[in-house]
């Protein structure tokens, strides 16, 4: 479904990925580890075509995307990858319900069509009344879950997730992945999750660990 293959790219004078393999099945959840620095995010950003490597090849959906330009790849990303990025990036004037429509409304989804279809989000993560707060108002926990909502509410057919509990407390980030991982099986989602803590990988159908910008080793979920 999506596949690195021996992607290397850096950031001036600073090699992040150094030549990086991973493959991923569709409708699997993988998790990504690894420690801090160790190119995890830009791992990420390449194979969700934000980042275009400075060598190897990104494949998604049997199509190989790092060689097409800006404009397909991100029709490419608004037409079937959903995103959770580690710092959040709601747009802080934006209220949370606002916030949670984008993707319908780049989608082209009618505006009342668009912010109905965020209320059934709002209830499954526990952010019930805080539909019209600006997103700027919120708590670093429910301004999380309100960037997992907008992750989940287009369907999309790949869920790029980082760090997406890094925020929450350990209750809310069970609850938090039960429902991500419940959404993806039912919808059939892939997910890619990059997370440093245990629990979370836990949740995932396979781990694996990026070092020095590659990636290490695979290991199956336990
Ligand atoms: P963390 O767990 O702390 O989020 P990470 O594994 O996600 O880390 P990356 O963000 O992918 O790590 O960064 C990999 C390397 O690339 C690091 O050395 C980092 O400093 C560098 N880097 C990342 N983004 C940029 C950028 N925009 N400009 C310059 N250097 C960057
Ligand atoms: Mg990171």
């Amino acid at each position: 479904m999506i596949e690195a293959k021996g992607v290397k790219l850096s950031f001036g004078q600073t090699p992040a990925l150094r030549g990086a393999d991973l493959a991923v099945e569709q409708g699997e959840i993988v998790a990504v580890m690894g420690p801090s620095g160790s190119g995890k995010s830009t791992l990420l950003h390449c194979l969700a075509g934000i980042l275009v490597p400075d060598e190897g090849e990104i494949h998604f959906g049997g199509q190989r995307i790092d060689t097409l330009g800006e404009t397909e790849r991100s029709a490419l990303r608004r037409d079937r990858c959903g995103f959770v990025f580690q710092f959040g990036q709601l747009v802080p004037e934006l209220t949370a319900e606002e916030n949670v429509a984008l993707p319908l409304l780049l989608a082209g989804v009618r505006r009342a069509k668009a912010v109905a279809a965020t209320a059934p989000w709002f209830a499954k993560l526990g952010l019930d009344g805080l539909e019209r707060r600006r997103s700027g108002e919120l708590s670093g926990g429910q301004a999380q879950r309100v960037a997992l909502a907008r992750g989940l509410v287009a369907e999309p057919s790949v869920l790029f997730a980082d760090e997406p509990t890094g925020a929450l407390d350990s209750l809310t980030g069970e609850q938090v992945m039960d429902l991500l991982v419940a959404s993806a099986r039912e919808q059939g989602t892939t997910v890619v999750l990059v997370t440093h803590e245990a629990r979370v990988a836990a949740y995932a159908d396979r781990h694996v660990m990026v070092r020095d910008g590659k990636v290490a080793s695979l290991a199956a979920a336990s």
